[in-house]
């Protein structure tokens, strides 16, 4: 595949990110790419659900390993082995866990998540560390990042109008410079 193609599900991505945006959701959306076509979408769902753990890749994940066509062997251990996921924010720490544990095949994603990720920003569960079981995989960001990192501040600039005591003015203009990703260390 080449960049193009990652950019394409990524849009993809970005769409369901913007779903999340329009529930008011923290905007994160996910696709999950098989044989060249797309198996399951999800977004955010933490504030509906009011379940910390409803990120858009667990709510991909439950619809795949809950169809039969898509997961056909019971138990497979490695459900995911074929599977790629492009999703709009750097995996958190439990996310990132989880698609191990599935035995994803790759991660692509936008925008680093410096606060949560578990793909190198915070902890490297997707390689870094090693694990006796379950093998690495690799996960790589910067597709359509400026994209997702100005849907989390439209999200984040009405957050702050909506709150009992709003923050200063200036906080609440959209900030439109991107800084380039910190560098990997
Ligand atoms: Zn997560």
């Amino acid at each position: 595949m080449d960049s193009n193609d990652h950019l394409k599900w990524m849009k993809e991505a970005m769409i369901m990110a913007e779903e999340a945006l329009a529930a008011g959701e923290v905007p994160v959306g996910c696709v999950f790419v098989r044989d060249g076509r797309i198996i399951a979408k999800a977004r955010n769902r933490t504030n509906e659900l009011r379940n910390a753990t409803r990120h858009a890749e667990l709510e991909a994940i439950d619809c795949i390993i809950a169809d039969e066509t898509l997961t056909p062997e019971i138990g497979q251990q490695y459900p995911l082995s074929k599977t790629t996921l492009y999703v709009t924010v750097e995996p958190c720490i439990m996310c990132a866990s989880a698609l191990r544990q599935l035995g994803i095949q790759e991660v692509y994603y936008g925008c680093g998540n410096e606060r949560f990720g578990g793909c190198g920003s915070v902890l490297g569960v997707n390689e870094e560390l090693d694990h006796p079981v379950h093998k690495s995989y690799k996960a790589t960001g910067g597709f359509r990042r400026e994209d997702a990192i100005m849907i989390l501040r439209r999200f984040y600039i009405t957050e702050n109008a909506n709150a009992p005591v709003p923050r200063s003015k200036a906080n609440r203009v959209l900030k439109t410079e991107i800084n380039p990703p910190s560098s990997p260390h």
